[in-house]
């Protein structure tokens, strides 16, 4: 049991700085997914508070005691890696006992160390198997095992499911998902994947550049994305961004063309008479009758997912006026809309915007303005 308390933590290589001033408390028991691009500075973090990479700047500190300069093997921490490199010709007992032996603990205790993790991993008709006599998932949960036999206070995961396939990935985020909750072990888990992120994760801190730009819940993250970076990592198709504006009664929103666009539920102080990034996402765009819709799409890729359907198209503004989409190639929105709605290129979609599902960004900063 421990918390994790990362302060003001920055990270420089030579002259280049990856972590760049990173604040986090990560709480007793609560998983915290990093969530980011690649080349974000996740594992950087990670391995700071692993003990295997230097920090410049800052300090870090796990169940209150400042680590900096502990070595890892004294920080009560075990890591999972992608590249999880089992012992090939050890047995899968020998591979969970192996770090246990080195410490000196007494065969017994050890014996007791790895039965009790197998019996939870479901590995225990298993012990006696070389690691290439199992499945990529077996081995994946030796990995695990090696980890929990050390009775850490701190889980440490980089991307510990990359190299599964899909399938077996689904299958073995849930069962990290009930192991770190039946153990109830403070974790740290990196990922670029925003699917693990959502599904595993207690909260998400999404990273870019090596900054944090948003700590929250899964569905804060979606719900109230902190910067238009957040909003567009988090969602599948992501967000759209249209350029707009705001009026001078904080209420009215038009597009960048000019016609107007659904009012906002209450006003919005910040944005009074503002230029501003439009986002919205394609699950809140609605098929409607003409006379109740905000804009129009024609339809240019039709993606049929089965229990839905993706509708890329280019974005009319109701007086017929084609309008260019904000953000980086954004040449079209999508529309995500129920599978059973048949949508064929060309077509020109009458579309409504869920109430309350606009979200207001600054033109300059990026950075959501808050409702209210
Ligand atoms: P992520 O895990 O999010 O993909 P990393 O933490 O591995 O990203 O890397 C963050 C940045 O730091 C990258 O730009 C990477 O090139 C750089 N970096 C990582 N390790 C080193 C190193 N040992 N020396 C110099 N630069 C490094
Ligand atoms: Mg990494």
């Amino acid at each position: 049991m421990a918390t994790i308390d990362i302060r003001s933590v920055r990270k420089s290589y030579l002259t280049t700085e990856v972590i760049k001033g990173i604040d986090c408390s990560v709480r007793d028991g609560e998983l915290l997914v990093m969530l980011g691009p690649s080349g974000c500075g996740k594992s950087t973090l990670l391995r700071m508070v692993a003990g295997l990479e230097r920090i410049s700047k800052g300090e870090i500190a796990i169940d209150g005691r400042v680590v900096n300069e502990l070595e890892p093997k004294d920080r009560n921490i075990a890591m999972v890696f992608q590249n999880y490199a089992l012992y090939p010709h050890m047995s899968v007992f020998e591979n969970m006992a192996y770090g246990l032996r080195i410490k000196g603990m007494p065969k017994a205790e050890i014996q007791a160390a790895v039965e009790r993790a197998a019996k939870i991993l479901e590995l225990s008709a298993y012990l006696d198997r070389k690691p290439r006599q199992l499945s990529g998932g077996q081995r994946q949960r030796v990995a695990m095992g090696r980890a929990i036999v050390r009775s850490p206070s701190v889980f440490l995961f980089d991307e510990p499911l990359s190299n599964l396939d899909a399938k077996l990935r689904t299958q073995m985020r849930i069962e990290i998902k009930k192991l770190q909750t039946a153990l109830g072990i403070t974790s740290l888990y990196v990922t670029h994947d925003q699917v693990e992120a959502m599904t595993l994760a207690d909260r998400i801190m999404v990273m870019n550049s090596g900054v944090a730009e948003q700590i929250d819940t899964p569905m804060n993250v979606y719900a109230h994305p902190a910067s238009i970076f957040v909003a567009g990592f988090i969602g599948s198709p992501a967000m759209n961004f249209v350029g707009g504006s705001v009026g001078a009664d904080g209420v009215s929103v038009a597009l960048e063309s000019g016609a107007a666009l659904r009012d906002l539920p209450r006003p919005v102080e910040a944005a009074r008479g503002r230029p501003v990034t439009l986002g919205i996402r394609p699950e809140h765009l609605e098929i409607v009758p003409i006379e109740r819709a905000d804009l129009r799409l024609e339809a240019v890729l039709v993606e049929t997912l089965g229990a839905d359907t993706v509708v890329h198209g280019t974005l009319i503004d109701r007086d017929g006026t084609a309008l260019a989409v904000a953000g980086e190639g954004g040449r079209t929105l999508a529309a995500r809309v129920p599978g059973h709605v048949r949508v064929v290129e060309g077509e020109v979609l009458p579309l409504r915007i869920a109430d309350g599902a606009l979200h207001l960004f600054d033109r300059e900063t990026g950075l959501r303005i808050a409702e209210g």
